[in-house]
């Protein structure tokens, strides 16, 4: 039997409301946890399914990575993620920032950090899914006082920041039978809800520096997080510069578009950007779109996508849109909006992503 999604959702809102939290690093490891768990559903939903520790700390990387930057480019004040200022995973990734020369975290995704200085990235991750064994994971499931139950996960070996324990649990989680198939259909109603929990906790966190309020949502999970300027130089070179939807010619605004939702999937590679106009993106927005245009996206081809990627020393990621995809539509129920083109949304149609002869 797949877990009940209201006991599971239930669960998950204790997490959200179980105390204050002296940082954020517990919503950054749900959030991972919720994106891992659309891109690994499994084709039995009452599968337990393994969560690869390396993976999930790279997932928590990414999120801090870019909320590293500053608040404006005139300040260089950094958001605190913890009441004291300190951490082992900010601090790490702190020291990686250091060893990238680069201007702009907006212009250099963490993946490219890691091929830019692939020995500090190594250093940074040892130290933060040490750290995420030891706390995070360990806490997590830990909701109201006394004894717990674990719900998600088993979490009795980790509390301590051993290598040697890791190992000897296969370097992963494990999410009990029915779980992930859960988490993924609850993502799009639970995820939102960390993240405004995320930026409530950072804002009392640096209640000194924020009396007037900036965006920090904006800021945290935003557009402006990331800038999209090169993937749109090298989308209209190679594809032409026309919306990837109505295949309107852009001229004097172009817009990129995460083809999957960032919201939904967190997903900033090539593999899941195209061009579109300001009327297909906005109307668009955070709507799951049709999944013909899913598999057009993904039919430019692995290798070209790959290629023009690392042309822009790029993240790629075409794998992950492909999982994202299958678990995105496999789980959700029949009556989800599903965008099909301009101010067009109906609910969400069945296709098999394992078959690539879906027409619109
Ligand atoms: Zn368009």
């Amino acid at each position: 039997m797949p877990t009940d999604p209201l006991t599971l959702g239930q669960q998950l809102v204790a997490v959200l409301e179980g105390g204050r939290r002296t940082s954020t690093y517990k919503l950054a490891v749900m959030v991972a946890l919720l994106d891992l768990a659309v891109e690994s559903v499994p084709d039995d939903p009452s599968a337990e399914v393994p969560i690869d520790l390396d993976d999930l700390t790279d997932r928590v990387m990414a999120q801090y990575w870019t909320q590293l930057r500053p608040l404006s480019e005139k300040d260089h004040v950094t958001l605190r993620q913890s009441r004291d200022g300190r951490g082992v995973v900010f601090d790490a990734l702190v020291t990686l920032r250091e060893h990238c020369s680069t201007p702009s975290l907006r212009e250099m995704p963490i993946e490219s950090a890691k091929l830019a200085a692939p020995e500090a990235y190594s250093v940074a991750h040892t130290k933060v899914k040490k750290n995420l064994v030891r706390y995070p994971l360990h806490l997590l499931q830990q909701v109201g006082t006394g004894s717990h139950e674990c719900f998600l996960y088993d979490d009795a070996w980790m509390g301590k920041a051993s290598t040697r324990a890791i190992a000897d649990h296969g370097n992963r989680l494990v999410l009990f039978a029915g779980v992930c198939h859960t988490l993924a259909r609850l993502a799009p109603l639970v995820k939102p809800a960390f993240q405004l929990a995320w930026v409530d906790d950072v804002r009392h966190m640096n209640r000194d520096i924020l009396d007037d309020g900036p965006d920090i949502a904006d800021h945290l999970f935003g557009t402006e997080r990331v800038s999209l300027t090169r993937p749109a130089g090298i989308l209209a070179e190679h594809f032409g510069n026309d919306c990837f939807y109505c295949n309107a010619h852009l001229r004097t605004s172009r817009h990129v578009d995460h083809v999957l939702p960032w919201s939904r999937v967190g997903i900033d590679g090539l593999a899941n950007l195209v061009l579109a106009c300001p009327s297909c993106n906005t109307s668009k927005s955070d709507v799951l779109p049709a999944p013909a245009y899913v598999i057009r996206a993904l039919d430019r081809g692995q290798d070209v996508i790959d290629a023009l990627a690392g042309e822009i020393r790029w993240p790629s990621q075409y794998g992950r849109v492909e999982a994202a995809s299958h678990g995105l539509y496999s789980t959700q129920p029949d009556t989800t909006p599903i965008w099909l083109g301009a101010k067009h949304i109906q609910p969400l149609k069945r296709v098999d992503f394992g078959r690539w002869d879906v027409e619109l």
